[in-house]
């Protein structure tokens, strides 16, 4: 009996060769946006101390409670793949001394992302994602610059048919008094309340009852009071700058007050980026401000904002605008041989034209020229390099230009000359 084929993960995927190029695209674009928005790269670890995930997106949150790969490695530390980007950022920020730079630090990242989530459609294990994080600027004329900056990406990318959802969820001046009213509308009306999570929420998180996505409480939330409408005078001065801002850059935007941040070092705007056909799993991306996190870090008061974006959903996103992505169309040769002599010099040649920056691949040993040169169609080679016994002893090559299929002789240095120059 055969031994079982291996699958992947359940909730991972392989990203392969025929995909890599909406990979590069995104990755090419987010690169060039974010040099024209003055953000400079970072890369934090893989895994951190579990105790940073704990401390930051909090122990009630669905994300620490049921969805952190968190293990002891073999020398007792218990670490957790990171499920998202914002605290390590926070952690590096505080760590290498970036809040003794001139503020605010503009920075964004790239990886891959855990969460034990359910996996389907647009919902994974392991997911990548794209971020900004601005720290050290509590001025709303940032938040417009992240909320433009992730715009901005996604035209760039050709996902331009979006909406912006806007709520600010006020501060710690502003809140505690919002979720009071909450709390006592929810409480009236407690018994139509029947899930358990929203019953326990009601107690521990009742912000996040706001973003229940079951059909039985929508009307609920519907008539629930909204934290816009709620804000003190310095919030609501923020929110107006920004809504200011918005409308001068021309920028449309639905008010939602189901959007909500369940942590207290959350406040103010609070955003999210969805496609037309709106579905549960299919928010490009979010963020918002946590002037609170870097001090629950361990740093001094600071502000901060950010956005996170899904890689797999806006590539999933490029690849129905139907975004024509340019090919790779370099110089690729095959070198293609008849007889053993004549391989070890194209493998010499092979190496020669690979100094010279030209990409070249051997054709598969032991087949006839013509087998060789239908591997060279396949994997999209613009040129073959044919070598045989006669052109071995005439120091020549026959160079097949594959688009057109014509064929010439060239002397070794013609054919540098040729590619090199391509
Ligand atoms: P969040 O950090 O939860 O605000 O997520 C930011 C973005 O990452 C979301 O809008 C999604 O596009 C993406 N995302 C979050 N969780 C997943 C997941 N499990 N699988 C794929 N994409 C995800």
């Amino acid at each position: 009996m055969s031994p079982k084929l291996f699958q992947a993960p359940r909730g991972t995927n392989d990203i392969l060769p025929e995909k890599q190029g909406y990979w590069r695209f995104f990755e090419a674009t987010a690169r060039d946006i974010a040099a024209r928005f003055g953000y400079e790269r970072i890369d934090t670890p893989t895994f951190e101390d579990a105790s940073l995930f704990v401390r930051s997106v909090g122990e009630v949150t669905d994300i620490v409670e049921k969805e952190t790969y968190t293990f002891e490695d073999r020398g007792g530390n218990l670490l957790t793949l990171r499920p998202e980007g914002t605290p390590p950022v926070g952690r590096a920020y505080l760590q290498h001394g970036m809040h003794n730079q001139p503020q605010p630090v503009r920075l964004y990242y790239l990886g891959d992302f855990f969460r034990y989530d359910r996996p389907q459609a647009g919902r994974y294990r392991q997911f990548h994602q794209f971020g900004v994080e601005v720290i050290g600027e509590a001025a709303a004329s940032v938040d417009s610059e992240v909320i433009e900056f992730a715009l901005l990406l996604l035209e760039s990318l050709g996902v331009s048919e979006v909406t912006l959802l806007l709520n600010s969820i006020g501060d710690s001046h502003c809140r505690p008094a919002y979720i009071d009213r909450l709390q006592a509308y929810y409480g009236s009306r407690s018994d139509e309340l029947v899930h358990d999570d929203c019953r326990r929420r009601l107690e521990t998180n009742p912000l996040r009852l706001l973003d229940c996505k079951t059909d039985v409480c929508q009307p609920l939330i519907a008539a629930a009071p909204g934290s816009v409408d709620n804000l003190c005078d310095s919030c609501a001065q923020h929110w107006d700058a920004l809504l200011g801002d918005l409308g001068a850059l021309g920028r449309s935007y639905e008010i939602d007050k189901r959007l909500v941040r369940g942590m207290d070092y959350y406040s103010r705007t609070v955003f999210e980026i969805v496609p037309p056909d709106e579905g549960q799993q299919s928010t490009l991306g979010g963020g918002g401000r946590y002037d609170g996190l870097i001090e629950l870090l361990g740093g001094r008061p600071t502000p901060g904002i950010g956005f996170a974006m899904g890689m797999e959903r806006v590539m999933a996103a490029i690849q129905e605008s139907g975004t024509p992505i340019a090919e790779d169309v370099g110089t690729k040769v095959v070198v293609a041989h008849l007889g053993d002599e004549s391989r070890s010099a194209g493998m010499l040649l092979a190496s020669e034209l690979r100094r010279g920056g030209v990409a070249v691949v051997p054709a598969p040993a032991g087949r006839s020229l013509k087998s060789q040169l239908r591997y060279a169609s396949s994997i999209r080679a613009t040129h073959a390099v044919i070598i045989g016994d006669r052109e071995l002893e005439k120091g020549t090559v026959v160079l097949r230009d594959l688009a057109g299929s014509e064929q010439r002789e060239v002397g070794r240095d013609e054919l540098r000359a040729l590619l090199e120059g391509h």
